[in-house]
């Protein structure tokens, strides 16, 4: 039987009372894993997730080392508690599909040639998932990266467009995911420059270009999160 409501949108309000252009409440915290070089849990809406940085280090098995620049793995992985229908363990098609993507989002900003012959392992656990867990996986793991020391062009933000009941919105909930037309997920450094897009169903040319649009404008408010929870676990911590 299908939970699929009549509309929604109503009155410019989604089900969950945000305007078409909101986000999810926002909720970020750096450092919370002292084992991992960096750390940064992350809530967006209903998803929680948890992203560790480990390196960079030396590469096993060393077969997989690169001599001029260092090696990225993403891991992402979804607790079999964390939706509704419990998630068979492991790895499946879609966590690797997502591991590959979040880490070609991540790796145009890391200075790989810093670290020949070494490996960074970013590893994202999603606690409770509500759409869109793969943006906040690489949010965290963006600001995991800066906790831990790796030097980059700049933080990468992440967020999804889509579209729902005929109108674009921003970060679409589970419900929306499923019942909407359009959900398309993006990645970007501060300058704009994309390093994530997917898309799953339709636009017009004109919604693809307001889409784009809208999801600037998300990132944007997510780089301002990721920047104040970094600076607030740094502030006052010398360098000497
Ligand atoms: N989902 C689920 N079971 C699964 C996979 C996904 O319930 O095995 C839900 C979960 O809430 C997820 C949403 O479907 O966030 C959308 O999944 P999608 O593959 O579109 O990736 P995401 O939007 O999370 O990046």
């Amino acid at each position: 039987m299908s939970d699929k409501p009549n509309k929604l949108i109503e009155k410019g309000k989604r089900l969950d009372g945000r305007k078409v252009d909101e986000l999810r409440p926002i909720k970020m915290e750096v450092g919370v894993l002292k084992r991992a070089d960096g750390s940064c849990y992350m809530e967006l809406g209903g998803n929680k997730a948890i992203a560790a940085v480990y390196g960079p280090r030396a590469v096993h098995p060393r077969h997989l080392q690169e001599a001029t620049q260092v090696i990225i793995r993403y891991r992402y992985d979804m607790a079999s508690f964390s939706v509704k229908e419990r998630k068979r363990p492991g790895p499946d098609r879609r966590s690797i599909e997502i591991s590959k993507v979040s880490r070609e989002a991540l790796a145009p900003v890391i200075l790989k040639e810093y670290f020949p012959r070494s490996v960074i392992d970013i590893f994202v656990e999603i606690l409770q998932a509500d759409a869109g867990t793969r943006t906040v996986g690489i949010n965290a793991s963006s600001v995991a990266l800066a906790d831990a020391g790796i030097p980059m062009r700049g933080i990468v933000s992440s967020c999804a467009v889509g579209k729902v009941d005929g109108e674009i919105v921003l970060d679409l909930t589970g419900q929306e995911d499923n019942y909407g037309e359009a959900d398309m997920p993006i990645a970007m450094t501060q300058d704009g420059k994309i390093t994530l897009l997917q898309m799953d169903g339709h636009l017009t040319k004109e919604e693809f270009a307001q889409a784009i649009e809208l999801a600037k404008k998300g990132c944007k408010q997510i780089y301002e999160v990721q920047r104040s929870a970094l600076i607030s676990k740094y502030e006052g911590v010398s360098n000497v």
